[in-house]
C-alpha cells in the first residue's frame, strides 16, 4: 500500500474545505513524510497520518462580554484538542481579530509535532478568540478574559488541557485567566502556563521563545562552521518572542539592526542597545501595534513606514510576527542582498513557496523546531507546578538549551541530505516518530 500524498491531500482537502492555513500546514508534513512513510508502510497501514489530521475534539463557543461604553459585544472562542498521544493537550491561545477554526487547526496541528521535538510529555492543542486587544483597557481584557473562561475552565486541567500564550496573550492575559479558573474550579494547579512568578510561573518563562530560536540559530550556524557574533539581524514584530529573541542577539554580540510592526518597521544603523531591548516591553505594553515610537526614542533609527523588515540587508531574519509574514518575494530579497539563513520562530512565519525556495538556496529552520523553547519551558513549568517547587533561572536556561540541542540534533539526523540539512523534513519526521508510535501502541481511539 504505497502512500500517495496527492490522494492523501485531496481526502483531507475534501473533509476541511476552505481551511487554507490547515491545508497549508498539513502538506508541508505530508511532503516531508512521503519517503519516509514509503519506506516504513507500517505507518501507512494503520492510517496513523489518516488519523493526525483529524482533531481529537474541537470545541467552538461563545465569549459574551460588556466594554467600556456599556455595548454588549460577542466573539467566538476555541479550543481545538488535536492530539493526546504523548501526553495532556499542550499549546496556546491566541486573541488576534483574523482568529478562525482553520488557523487555531493548523496551529494544533503544529504544535502536535513541536510538543513532540521537545521531548517532553505534551500533547498538542491550540485555542484563542478572534478578540483584538490592540486599544483595549485592562478593565476590557480582563471581563473578557473571564467570560472566555467560563466556557473553557470545563474543557481543561492539569492532566488534561494546559493552554499558555500566543500572540495577543501575554503575562497580564494569563493572569485574569488563570484568575477565574481557579475561582470556578476552586483548585489552584497548574492548569495554566506562563503564569507569573508569584503564582507558579516559570522563570525564563517570558524569554524562552527567543532564548530558544537563536540558541537554535547558534546550532545551525555551528554546522556550518560560523558564530553568530558580528551577523547583522533582521526581526519582525516588537512581541514577547522578538523581545526575547533580541535579548539573547545583543548579549550574544550580534547586531539587530530591524525589528518590524504593521505600520512598518525600523532600521537601527549601529545595532540595538540592551536599553532598546528594555524599550521593546514599553512599546509592547502601550497596547497600540505599532512600532514607530521606536525611532523617536532612539538616535541613528529611521522608521520605515509601511515595509517589512525584510527589506534590511542582513545576514540572518527571524520573522517572529505571524504566519505566511514571510513570502517568496521576500525570500529572494533577502537572499538577493546576501542573507544566509532564515529562523522561522513564528508559527508557519513563511508561505509554502518561501520555504521551497529558502530550503533549497539557504539555511532555513521550520518554526516547529526553531520556537519550541517557549512550549518546552512551558512543560518545565509545569514540571515545577506538578512538584510545587521552583527551579532557579539557570536549572530552567541550562534545561532549555540542552532541548533547544537535542531538538537540533533530530533535526540533523532525520533531515540530512548529502552535505546539506533539510531541517523542514527533519523536524516532521522526528517530531512525527513519537507520536505515531505512541498512537499504534494505544490501539484506535
Ligand atoms: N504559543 C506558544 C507556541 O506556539 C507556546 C505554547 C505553550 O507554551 O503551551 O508554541
Amino acid at each position: 500500500m504505497a502512500f500517495d500524498v496527492e490522494k492523501f491531500m485531496a481526502n483531507v482537502t475534501a473533509q476541511n474545505p476552505g481551511e487554507v492555513e490547515f491545508l497549508q500546514a498539513v502538506r508541508e508534513v505530508v511532503e516531508s513524510l512521503a519517503d519516509f512513510l514509503n519506506e516504513h508502510p507500517k505507518y501507512v497501514e494503520y492510517k496513523v497520518l489518516e488519523r493526525m489530521v483529524e482533531p481529537e475534539r474541537a470545541i467552538s463557543f461563545r465569549v459574551p462580554w460588556v466594554d467600556d461604553n456599556g455595548e454588549i459585544q460577542i466573539n467566538r472562542g476555541y479550543r481545538v484538542q488535536f492530539n493526546s498521544a504523548i501526553g495532556p493537550y499542550k499549546g496556546g491561545l491566541r486573541f488576534h481579530p483574523a482568529v478562525n477554526l482553520s488557523m487555531m487547526k493548523f496551529l494544533g496541528f503544529e504544535q502536535t509535532f513541536k510538543n513532540s521535538l521537545t521531548t517532553l510529555p505534551m500533547g498538542g492543542g491550540k485555542g484563542g478568540a478572534n478578540f483584538d486587544p490592540t486599544g483595549k483597557s485592562d478593565a476590557e481584557v480582563m471581563r473578557f478574559c473571564q467570560s472566555f473562561m467560563t466556557e473553557l475552565y470545563r474543557h481543561i486541567g492539569a492532566e488534561t488541557d494546559v493552554p499558555a500564550g500566543d500572540v495577543g496573550v501575554g503575562g497580564r492575559e494569563i493572569g485574569y485567566l488563570f484568575g477565574q479558573y481557579k475561582r470556578i474550579r476552586n483548585h489552584f494547579t497548574g492548569t495554566l502556563t506562563g503564569k507569573g512568578l508569584e503564582f507558579g510561573g516559570s522563570l525564563i518563562r517570558p524569554e524562552a521563545t527567543g532564548f530558544g530560536t537563536v540558541y537554535f540559530a547558534q546550532h545551525m550556524l555551528a554546522e556550518m562552521g560560523d558564530t553568530i557574533e558580528g551577523k547583522t539581524v533582521a526581526l519582525s514584530g516588537f512581541g514577547n518572542v522578538a523581545w526575547g529573541a533580541a535579548k539573547k542577539l545583543v548579549e550574544l554580540g550580534a547586531k539587530v539592526i530591524a525589528i518590524s510592526g504593521p505600520d512598518g518597521y525600523v532600521y537601527i544603523k549601529d545595532g540595538m542597545t540592551p536599553e532598546g531591548v528594555d524599550y521593546m516591553l514599553d512599546l509592547r505594553a502601550s497596547n497600540k501595534n505599532i512600532v514607530a515610537p521606536f525611532a523617536d526614542k532612539f538616535p541613528g533609527v529611521t522608521f520605515i513606514p509601511g515595509k517589512k523588515a525584510w527589506d534590511a540587508k542582513c545576514d540572518i531574519a527571524f520573522p517572529c510576527a505571524f504566519q505566511n509574514e514571510l513570502n517568496l518575494d521576500d525570500a529572494k530579497g533577502l537572499v538577493a542582498n546576501g542573507c544566509k539563513m532564515v529562523v522561522e520562530t513564528s508559527n508557519m512565519g513563511c508561505t509554502a513557496d518561501a520555504v521551497s525556495y529558502l530550503v533549497k538556496t539557504i539555511a532555513f529552520a521550520p518554526g516547529k523546531a526553531a520556537n519550541a523553547g517557549g512550549v518546552a519551558v512551558s512543560g518545565l513549568e509545569q514540571s515545577q507546578n506538578a512538584e510545587h517547587i521552583s527551579w532557579s533561572a539557570e536549572e530552567v536556561g541550562n534545561k532549555l538549551s540542552f532541548i533547544m540541542k537535542n531538538i537540533h540534533d533530530t533535526c540533523v539526523k532525520y533531515g540530512k541530505e548529502g552535505d546539506k540539512i533539510n531541517y523542514v523534513k527533519g523536524a516532521n519526521i522526528g517530531g512525527f516518530i513519537k507520536v505515531a508510535d505512541a498512537m499504534i501502541a494505544q490501539g484506535l481511539v
